[in-house]
């Protein structure tokens, strides 16, 4: 018996030699450590043995199953340590190839372009106030000059949001950004009414309107209004302002002309135009011919606004503007559709 198990710690040790595998490895021990192996058959056999036999051979069995358990675990990690080698090898790992980089988000152009116009009008003493999407006929309309039924409201065809029966003054999606002005108003004379104090504001956001989508139009683009309402504000200071505001934004050497315009919340009204930055005014298909773009609509605060807000209107005077960072893109980009800006077309965004 004891010879036999020299012989089976022999033959399970040579056909360990062979194993090159994790597959191989797990045969083996299955083969030569498993329950019906060779070893573990003659511990089963001691009950047959005579009391004299047994332990002389219950030892040697135990040094054989421990042999080639440890022969077993050096070989694991002999083949562990092969197969690391041979992958390192094939796979040639180039560890200075730079790293893989990381997709940096960025902001929306039109996100670009409010915060280019706020970061100037920042520089010249105007404060960011943000105002709400959602406002009523009142805010939105009434207050600033446009009453129930008047026909400018015709120029701003707009969402309302049905919240039941509200008389004259239903709940809408803010059509411009100029309800902002009524908030901003009210905010600061309701803290101080007998003497309210100045206003420098600038007013960004999301605009909505009923139209008809196209190529010009969408229902929806975003505004940046600004605000300065004061003692002794006049439309030379909106003059000023607002060419200083061009000359930063498209080049100091760019000349700006006021038209007179219309608006039911400012009097007198006026739109301003810039001279084509494509063309230097010399007239091409951007400006169509005319050497001139326009930019923006201003004018002095109306007195029945700054009256609505709480403002004495014959003490305080103000002056108001608003403009659209898409078209400012479209024309600076010759981007000939807006509907590339809320089609999350990745090609599109990408550029910018
Ligand atoms: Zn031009």
């Amino acid at each position: 018996m004891l010879d036999k198990l020299k012989e089976i710690e022999k033959s399970a040790l040579v056909a360990l030699q062979s194993v090159k595998d994790q597959a191989a490895l797990e045969a083996w021990r299955v083969t030569y450590l498993g329950r019906s192996s060779p070893v573990m058959q003659v511990f089963s056999g001691l009950g047959g043995l005579s009391k004299e036999e047994r332990p002389a051979v219950g030892q040697a069995a135990n040094k054989v199953k421990m042999a080639l358990e440890a022969a077993f675990a050096e070989r694991t990690e002999a083949v562990k340590a092969a197969m690391l080698a041979r992958s390192l090898e094939e796979e040639q790992l180039d560890v200075t190839l730079p790293g893989r980089g990381i997709r940096v988000g960025r902001l929306h152009p039109s996100t670009q372009q409010l915060r280019r116009v706020i970061d100037i009008f920042a520089e010249t003493g105007f404060q960011v106030y943000t105002s709400r999407e959602v406002e009523t006929d009142e805010e939105n309309f009434q207050a600033l000059n446009f009453p129930p039924h008047h026909p400018a409201r015709e120029m701003q065809d707009t969402l309302y949001i049905d919240a039941g029966d509200r008389g004259e003054n239903p709940l809408l999606l803010r059509t411009h950004t100029s309800p902002g002005q009524i908030h901003t108003m009210r905010e600061a004379s309701s803290k101080n009414p007998e003497n309210p104090p100045p206003i420098r504001v600038v007013l960004p956001g999301m605009c909505f309107r009923s139209e008809q989508i196209t190529a010009r139009s969408e229902v929806q683009f975003n505004q940046v209004e600004g605000l300065a309402v004061g003692e002794k504000i006049t439309f030379a200071d909106l003059k000023g302002t607002l060419s200083d505001f061009a000359r930063r934004m498209f080049g100091q050497k760019v000349r700006t002309r006021f038209r007179a315009s219309y608006f039911p919340f400012t009097e007198p009204s006026a739109e301003m135009d810039v001279e084509c930055f494509v063309c230097g005014g010399a007239g091409c298909q951007v400006c169509k011919q005319s050497g001139w773009l326009e930019i923006l609509g201003c004018g002095m605060v109306h007195p029945v606004v700054l009256e609505n807000g709480g403002y004495d209107p014959r003490r305080y005077t103000g002056y108001a503007f608003g403009m659209g960072p898409e078209r400012q893109l479209m024309l600076r980009y010759k981007i000939n559709d807006i509907r590339y800006f809320w089609g999350n077309d990745m090609r599109f965004l990408e550029q910018f």
